[in-house]
């Protein structure tokens, strides 16, 4: 064993666990496919005040929570991505995707960091696969994100997740409500937790985001954000809720839920899982509108996204046994050799089924035919090909299946039209 490990709040993940991920992956590219979403990859470090600027000063991703260094003694700050909006909304200005056409979908799997205290479910890298629809963010928009993400964890037989939903209104309403949220729990302070008090100063609204039972009794007396938003910031709400409806999508409405970052308005929501412990938030998102305009752009740009963790979808799924059926990808063919002099020809049989479109496999190892016949046996694979002195010189080789143990010699190309036939029927 070396004496190198991997850095804290990181993990390795091996061939088995990477059938789940490339499963999963390969459900959202599908399910984006469906929903005319399109693929974007950003850098994975960006300059640190493009984080500062859209995620807010007073939110602890930028608080405490960034990896930022300086390449240069003298030049700017850099930072890897702790979340994806901001580097997507930058290379949507950057770009000048809206010029091409007012509306953009995108989404992306992606690794973010972030300077958290590792437990389970919390990782310093870990992996989002998010959405972002810049350029229209109508109650049609937003149901069609929510229902990106919603039929992504029905095609992956996720169950008992909630979809906690709630708007924050517009700019203005939520000034008037965190002040009156000031007031509400100021006579508390001393109930409040450290981090609590902390936030009554820069902003009482992320207080009702805390997972602490003391400080959760002292919100549950808290005025209601809903008592101060304007009537047509309601109704779209009320327009959103209605297709969720027709989408036959559950929600649960939650007045406290207001999302940590700054850059949200109106619709906030969140999916929560009860496999998950105290991490219990597997995704969320919302509108942010005024984001671009954050960024320096002349007008806002409607914008509505969300972002699912990856790592945390797996534990759900793991435990809901969603996992097990998904065996290692076996070998259709497993090449036999018999004896070293004839690895050559070996190479030259696993190289043109390779070609034809046929996988397979052979010893590397140099080892006898008893263990390599075991090693086919393991691997799965659905036929044995053996290649020996007889059969080179008849160019004909032994095809044996492995659930029949039936044998039958055939000339290479005849074994490439078997199987190759057996795979369109497979299809
Ligand atoms: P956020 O951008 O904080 O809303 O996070 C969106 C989702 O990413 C969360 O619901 C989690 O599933 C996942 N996530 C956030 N932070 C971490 C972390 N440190 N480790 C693992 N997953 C995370």
């Amino acid at each position: 064993m070396s004496q190198y490990r991997s850095v804290k709040g990181t993990r390795d993940i091996f061939s088995d666990e990477m059938i789940s991920w490339k499963h999963v992956e390969n459900v959202i590219h599908r399910v984006a496919g469906l929903f005319g979403f399109h693929e974007i990859r950003t850098p994975v470090f960006e300059y640190t005040d493009l984080f500062q600027r859209s995620i807010g000063a007073t939110t602890d991703i930028v608080g405490k929570e960034m990896f930022s260094f300086r390449p240069e003694p003298e030049g700017r700050s850099i930072t890897l991505r702790p979340e994806m909006t901001a580097g997507v909304m930058r290379a949507f200005l950057q770009g000048n995707l809206a010029a091409s056409a007012p509306v953009h979908k995108l989404y992306y799997i992606a690794e973010l960091f972030r300077k958290e205290r590792p437990q389970a479910g919390r990782q310093r890298q870990f992996s989002q696969f998010g959405a972002e629809l810049l350029g229209a963010s109508s109650p049609e928009a937003v149901a069609e994100t929510i229902g990106l993400m919603m039929q992504v964890f029905t095609d992956l037989g996720v169950q008992r997740l909630k979809l906690k939903i709630n708007t924050l209104g517009d700019l203005e309403d939520r000034n008037r409500y965190r002040e009156a949220l000031r007031e509400y729990l100021e006579p508390y302070s001393g109930d409040l937790d450290e981090p609590s008090r902390e936030r009554l100063s820069k902003n009482p609204l992320r207080i009702l985001d805390s997972k602490n039972p003391e400080v959760q009794a002292v919100i549950a007396g808290a005025p209601k954000l809903h008592d101060y938003l304007n009537r047509s910031a309601l109704d779209e709400f009320e327009r959103v809720l209605e297709y969720l409806d027709r989408k036959a999508i559950a929600y649960v409405v939650d007045p406290f839920l207001v999302r940590g970052l700054d850059y949200y308005c109106h619709t906030a929501f969140e999916v929560v899982s009860p496999e998950l412990g105290a991490q219990d938030a597997i995704g969320g998102g919302g509108r942010y509108d005024g984001l671009a305009r954050q960024l320096g752009s002349k007008s806002d740009i409607p914008a509505v996204g969300f972002a699912v963790g990856l790592e945390r979808l797996l534990i759900a799924m793991e435990k809901q046994g969603l996992l097990r059926h998904i065996g290692p990808v076996a070998p259709a063919v497993f090449v036999v050799v018999q004896g070293s002099e004839m690895a050559a020809d070996a190479v030259s049989v696993c190289d043109a089924l390779r070609r034809a479109g046929i996988s397979a496999e052979m010893d590397l190892a140099g080892k006898s035919m008893k263990a390599q016949m075991r090693d086919a046996n393991k691997s799965g694979a659905a036929y044995a090909l053996f290649v020996g002195s007889d059969e080179v010189m008849s160019q004909k080789y032994g095809l044996k299946n492995l659930k029949t143990s039936d044998q039958e010699p055939l000339t290479l190309r005849e074994i490439i039209e078997k199987l190759a036939a057996l795979d369109r029927v497979r299809q």
